[in-house]
């Protein structure tokens, strides 16, 4: 087909030909071209229909910046350079479709949207290397100390005590602040060894309601608990064993 032929075919399912120009160009067509070319123009007309029964009014303004803006497009080519008048509703139908988008946007308040922060949780292969990721290194009562003073209001029991009761020789090892591109996390990260296998437990303050914490690891066999203890979620992470670690923690006492 060669693009006046297409052009006119155009023009002609726009109704945009002249009478004599149509009965011209129908006569150019095959008895089966013409039934094609009639059904495309049928369609055409249906949707238009259709789209007028429920479109919304678009509003002028914007009609009229739309439109300016094709016909700068079309300077440059051959074909019609104004939008055909029935397919405006084409064009009122997308801009409906933009300002409920736009308006939607607008109304969804961002504060209900948690921040959503990914936490990769890794174990290096040798022990030493991990306990080396503590920044904060220290015995349970420095630990404890650290983790109060960092404002978690959480307590870890008597870990010789935990041990005698699992079977598994657990010891703490450090602490770190979660941080994240410079940004300090109301999250805790506690470094352990149950049976000198690495142990993380992650500390997360749930009355911080701006962030949403999605905890994973690459390596397949590791071991999860996820508990909430007060306002905390506490979740352990361990490729050997993770409950008696998980079972340290406990809400403050009061009367301490
Ligand atoms: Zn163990």
């Amino acid at each position: 087909m060669t693009e006046n032929n297409k052009d006119l075919r155009q023009l002609y399912i726009d109704g945009q030909l002249e009478e004599y120009e149509r009965v011209e160009y129908e006569n150019t067509l095959s008895a089966h071209q013409r039934k094609e070319v009639d059904a495309e123009r049928n369609f055409d007309v249906l949707i238009v229909k259709s789209i007028e029964s429920k479109q919304e009014k678009c509003p002028d303004k914007l009609w009229d910046d739309i439109k300016s803006k094709l016909e700068d497009k079309s300077d440059t080519s051959t074909s019609v350079k104004i939008i055909p008048v029935y397919r405006r509703p084409l064009a009122y139908a997308a801009c409906a479709v933009i300002l409920f988008v736009g308006i939607f946007a607008l109304i969804v308040p961002k504060s209900t949207v948690a921040e959503q922060v990914e936490i990769q949780v890794d174990f290096p292969k040798d022990t030493t290397v991990f306990a080396e990721q503590a920044v904060i290194k220290g015995n349970q009562q420095d630990i404890q100390k650290t983790l109060n003073e960092e404002g978690f209001v959480i307590d870890i029991s008597d870990i010789q005590e935990c041990n005698e009761n699992h079977g598994h020789f657990v010891q703490i090892i450090g602490f770190n602040s979660v941080e994240i591109e410079g940004v300090k996390h109301p999250c805790a990260h506690l470094y352990f060894t149950c049976c000198g296998q690495p142990v993380s437990t992650y500390i997360v303050d749930k009355s911080k309601k701006s962030q949403e914490y999605k905890f994973s690891s690459s390596l397949p066999q590791i071991k999860r608990t996820d508990k909430t203890i007060s306002n905390y979620r506490i979740v352990t992470f361990s490729p050997h064993h993770v409950e008696t670690v998980s079972g340290l923690f406990c809400p403050v006492e009061s009367e301490k």
